[in-house]
């Protein structure tokens, strides 16, 4: 596995890759990796030919309140996770390289932003949305892997590469969680063995809406309800919220759609923690995927 630096390294492996017509995938993340990172390399070598990965603590999507310094940063670990996993290239530039001096442009899905997570979170998607529009432009892969875990994310992703006709395919893989149903995620590191604990009330909410759904609720009101009532029994976790919009426009819905998204975000002492169920109109009803 080769780790790449600068820019203009990668964009010449993207130009010999296209040349060869090889096909490059590409999966970005923000290193701490776990299974969940894994599992978008394993999908990415099912369908590609190079693989590569980035490494990238994108300070433009953190908040002025929010844990850029103390992210958790392992790329020794990393490193050697990816190669064994079958990673070509590893593509890990300073923030210098990224954003150099002067740097003024950003891109925003116009509406989409500043829900749900964009409201706790003011700038975030803008941030995450301009960085991977520059790895796009710069690894120039054919496909790319986002996890379900971020499903706001991976709507607004998909959003933007279809309204600027990106060259890039933007590929959903499924949430990887722990046995007991907490989403893998980067920042339960920060979690106390209390706080741990705590922490799988986000799946026990939406496993409770998945059960009401089961038994025929369609009603969001209801199902909101059912799954604030799960938070409200656990008062070490501070719930954010809990919603369902429809996965197409992320609007609010009265009853369930084609294809919806239940949401939940909250606090566990001072880690913020997403989760998401994604519930589909199936012809035996509602299926509800967590
Ligand atoms: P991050 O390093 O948190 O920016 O995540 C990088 C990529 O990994 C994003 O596409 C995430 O959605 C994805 N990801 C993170 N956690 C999981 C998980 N538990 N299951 C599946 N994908 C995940």
């Amino acid at each position: 596995m080769e780790i790449i630096r600068t820019v203009e390294w990668m964009k010449q492996i993207a130009r010999d890759a296209r040349a060869k017509e090889q096909i490059l995938g590409l999966v970005p993340t923000m290193g701490a990796l776990h299974e969940g990172h894994l599992s978008l390399v394993r999908a990415a070598k099912l369908d590609c030919t190079q693989i590569a990965a980035s490494i990238f603590v994108n300070p433009k999507q953190f908040g002025p309140s929010e844990d850029l310094q103390k992210y958790p940063r392992k790329f020794e670990e990393d490193a050697a996770a990816l190669e064994k996993s079958g990673v070509h290239y590893l593509f890990a530039p300073d923030a210098s390289e990224i954003y150099p001096t002067g740097f003024r442009t950003s891109v925003t899905v116009e509406g989409w932003s500043d829900r749900l997570e964009g409201r706790s979170r003011p700038g975030h998607f803008k941030g995450v949305t301009t960085v991977v529009l520059k790895l796009f432009e710069i690894a120039q892969p054919q496909r790319a892997y986002f996890g379900r875990k971020d499903a706001q994310q991976l709507a607004i992703i998909r959003r933007m590469a279809a309204d600027l006709n990106l060259d890039t395919q933007v590929i959903p893989c499924p949430i990887v969680r722990e046995p007991d149903g907490l989403a893998m995620s980067s920042r339960n590191a920060y979690l106390n063995s209390d706080e741990r604990r705590s922490a799988t009330v986000l799946y026990r909410a939406l496993n409770a809406a998945k059960k009401a759904i089961e038994q025929g609720e369609t009603q969001t009101a209801c199902l909101i309800e059912t799954m604030r009532k799960i938070f409200s029994e656990e008062p070490s976790a501070a719930l954010d919220y809990a919603e369902i919009v429809d996965a197409e426009t992320l609007n609010t819905i009265p009853h369930l759609r084609k294809t919806t998204l239940a949401l939940v975000a909250a606090l566990v002492g001072k880690t913020r923690l997403i989760d998401n169920a994604q519930i589909e109109e199936t012809s035996e009803g509602f299926s509800v995927q967590l």
